[in-house]
């Protein structure tokens, strides 16, 4: 019997209210994830202003002028002003950003003529971790799709490190010459480089967060590229998800089917990523067009799994509180973009 006409097929509800199931799910799961010690939420007295002076003090360093750097403020402000509140408590910008990415996604399943993802609710894990899951909701065909609030923080470092990696000698990498030693030797050559790599597993692996990563924001001559590379990861990220949701995953056990499922959510996320980038953003995206940006992610994950595999000991230390959470039958996927 296929894994289709094994589900009971219900009848369909109005469009507007296909989500509520899980809308209603994913308010119970953010209370148990916010009750929870280590949840990453933000300080109900945070006042923005000392981190915004930081950020003034190092865009100056990194080149922008006081002009530029007053209207990217205020872009930011007018951005978390605007924020949708999926999961209240976690920090707006998130919300924001998630907000952008799931309406791009959903904008191109549409002009796919899917229409699968009229039963999605979206949501915001207030967990450590670089995460992405989607949950199936029992008894509907309805999913969650969530990222962990510190997904976005993630991406952004390591797209900094890549553009700066590429920018060590931006012809070279492309060269028919090209061999994986002299991209070793390259870095190599660059301590500080190499190191703001280091700092970023390290940091994921132990604390699950940035902390350990210095601000070092993009300067004027990296930002393109730097926005280039950070938008297709988050976007593929984001449509792997709903692959999974739209694709019906997460119902089998065996292990053969969860290795298929995810080669089949990668390549929707491919597709959907090609049709997002049919109607570009000011600038053509080839981290996008191509999947460059997915491959990019999805060898930092492991390069991060490698680091905490080696740094288990440690890192169990912090993450050790979350395995005590049970978030019941229901939870269909969890893990980093699982
Ligand atoms: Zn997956």
């Amino acid at each position: 019997m296929s894994r289709q006409t094994r589900r009971t097929r219900r009848e369909a509800p109005p469009a507007d209210a296909r989500n509520l199931s899980a809308k209603d799910l994913w308010s119970q799961v953010l209370k148990r994830l916010s009750e929870h010690p280590n949840a990453t939420l933000q300080d109900p007295d945070y006042d923005p202003e000392p981190d915004r002076q930081k950020l003034r003090i190092a865009m100056r360093d990194a080149g922008w002028t006081d002009d530029q750097i007053d209207s990217l403020l205020q872009a930011q402000e007018e951005r978390i002003a605007a924020a949708p509140s999926t999961s209240p408590g976690v920090a707006p910008h998130a919300e924001f950003i998630f907000g952008k990415l799931c309406d791009d996604v959903e904008a191109a399943m549409t002009r796919l003529g899917m229409d699968s993802h009229g039963r999605v609710a979206r949501g915001i894990e207030p967990r450590l971790g670089p995460w992405a899951a989607k949950t199936n909701v029992i008894m509907t065909d309805e999913s969650i799709v969530t990222v962990g609030a510190q997904l976005f923080r993630f991406c952004g470092v390591v797209a900094r490190a890549f553009t700066r990696t590429v920018m060590l000698d931006p012809t070279a990498w492309e060269s028919a010459n090209y061999r994986p030693e002299d991209g070793v030797r390259r870095i190599r050559s660059r301590p500080d480089l190499l190191k703001y790599w280091l700092q970023i597993y390290l940091s994921y692996a132990v604390t699950g967060m940035h902390v350990l990563v210095p601000f070092r924001p993009s300067s004027p001559f990296e930002a393109i590229l730097f926005e280039q590379v950070a938008r297709a990861m988050e976007l593929f990220a984001t449509a792997h998800e709903f692959g999974h949701h739209h694709l019906d995953h997460g119902r089998a056990i065996d292990v053969t089917a969860a290795r298929r499922e995810e080669y089949e959510a990668d390549q929707f996320a491919l597709r959907i990523c090609r049709e997002i980038e049919k109607q570009p953003v000011l600038l053509e995206n080839p981290y996008l067009s191509s999947g460059a940006g997915g491959l990019i992610l999805l060898r930092a994950m492991r390069m991060l799994g490698r680091f905490e595999a080696k740094l288990d000991g440690v890192a169990e230390r912090v993450t050790a509180h979350w395995e005590t959470i049970d978030l019941g039958p229901t939870r269909g996927r969890s893990g980093p973009l699982a």
